[in-house]
């Protein structure tokens, strides 16, 4: 088994999907060896019918209240943006606030992916929503990708492996390696066996081939799964995948790796 000290991947109750507070999530973090635990929940119009109005957003609005050392664990704040064009663009790029939480008037308006985003330490984006995707060419989505990443708080693509676009594997690999950035391997893929499976294994080859990192994550959505990676670490053992490629290897590794991609700089006084 591998040395896997981070789940930068998780979810809590505001994802609405999702069955556990943070707290209980850092606890399970802890009990599970987790040194440092992200939250990163659904930054996306599936939480509200309603998802223009700010008051949804004040679970991601006060983030900045929580402790960054909890039960011994390191606790980052972060989101999973949806990816919602082909422009790589990311959900509330295009939302303008008109009103505070409590009903004052903004003036000058808000933007609410700016107002959220500036509050956070890093950004996942993912594709969940597939209708901008369709009839796209493989070349056109790898593009999408590749410009989400290039996105300067985008620290990786969630589920890449089963979000089921297809895109040209070696692009996407190759541009993160270049711009210090992991690729997600994501437990929650191996939940159904078959493709998802064989797509993520196919990353994860080329990866070590072209000497890209990965970053090895539970994507929880209840605390009983967080720091759990076994499955995605049988598949890293069968291809012999190296441990120093895991970014969230250590605390010390991830931190490093959030610095070395320009997403974020953490002193560690800033931890405490
Ligand atoms: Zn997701
Ligand atoms: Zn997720």
């Amino acid at each position: 088994m591998y040395q896997i000290e981070c789940d930068t991947h998780t979810h809590t109750l505001y994802s609405r999907h999702a069955y556990s507070t943070i707290e209980e999530n850092v606890r399970a973090a802890s009990e599970a060896g987790i040194k440092l635990l992200a939250t990163t929940e659904h930054f996306s119009d599936m939480l509200y019918d309603d998802y223009k109005s700010l008051k949804n957003y004040q679970y991601l609005l006060c983030l900045s209240n929580w402790p960054r050392q909890w039960h011994g664990v390191t606790l980052l704040r972060g989101c999973e943006a949806d990816i919602v064009d082909m422009e790589g663009h990311l959900f509330g790029h295009d939302i303008e606030i008109t009103r505070s939480t409590i009903g004052d008037v903004l003036d000058p308006p808000g933007n609410l992916q700016e107002m959220i985003f500036r509050r956070l330490d890093f950004v996942i984006a993912s594709v969940h929503s597939k209708r901008h995707t369709e009839g796209q060419s493989i070349a056109k989505n790898t593009e999408m990708y590749i410009k989400a990443l290039e996105n300067p708080l985008v620290f990786f693509i969630g589920h890449i492996g089963r979000a089921g676009v297809p895109f040209e594997l070696d692009e996407v690999v190759k541009r993160a390696k270049e711009l210090n950035k992991p690729i997600e391997i994501n437990e929650h893929s191996f939940s159904w066996e078959g493709h998802h499976q064989q797509v993520c294994r196919e990353i994860a080859i080329r990866c070590a081939e072209l000497g890209t990192s990965i970053c090895v994550n539970t994507d929880a959505h209840m605390s009983c799964e967080v720091g759990r990676t076994q499955k995605a670490q049988a598949m890293l053992e069968e291809i012999s995948f190296p441990q120093e490629l895991i970014i969230n290897r250590t605390r010390e590794s991830f931190i490093e790796g959030l610095a070395k991609s320009g997403v974020r700089t953490f002193d560690e006084a800033s931890l405490k």
